[in-house]
């Protein structure tokens, strides 16, 4: 074993600081926030929390949401959900409310006007529920996605002057 050198010391990588071995975080490079794991982000979003810290609220109103967290100042009112928790809230409800709507028709026929009677205001409340906690949880989902960071706007776009 004589004879050999001990090669010095050389700066290496820094380890994550979560001390997770092997996990790169997925720091955003414009706020310096990190996402949290997907389902801590979900179920934050669903209690109307902060994704990133769990402690700001995700929405203003019922489904405004606030342009960054009051706690974190993660910039929240990036995430767009758009389309989405609709989406899902209708196809949640659907499936929880339509087969009943079914049963009930074929094992007593109520007349029409009761099913809309019962029905339509049971979508309604349903849905209205449902949907900012699902909005909630979008938002969590997509701040795991890193879709957060500002997209480049276009380099010029005319505005046609009406008054030419
Ligand atoms: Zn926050």
């Amino acid at each position: 074993m004589s004879g050999q050198t001990i090669p010095p010391a050389t700066p290496t990588r820094q380890a994550p600081p979560t001390g997770a071995v092997g996990v790169v975080e997925k720091v955003n490079p414009v706020t310096g926030h990190v996402p949290a794991p997907f389902w801590t982000a979900v179920g934050r979003g669903l209690g109307n929390h902060c994704p990133y810290c769990g402690v700001g609220k995700v929405f203003a109103g019922y489904l405004k949401i606030v342009p960054e967290c009051s706690h974190c100042a993660a910039p929240l009112g990036r995430l767009r959900a758009d389309d989405a928790p609709p989406y899902f809230t209708i196809f949640l409800v659907g499936h929880v409310l339509v087969p009943p709507v079914f049963w009930i028709e074929k094992a007593y026929e109520p007349p029409m006007w009761l099913h809309m009677v019962v029905w339509l205001p049971l979508f309604t409340i349903l849905c209205m529920l449902l949907l900012r906690p699902i909005k909630g949880g979008v938002v969590g989902w997509m701040s795991t996605l890193g879709i957060d960071q500002e997209v480049a706007a276009p380099a010029a776009v005319r505005v046609p002057d009406r008054n030419a």
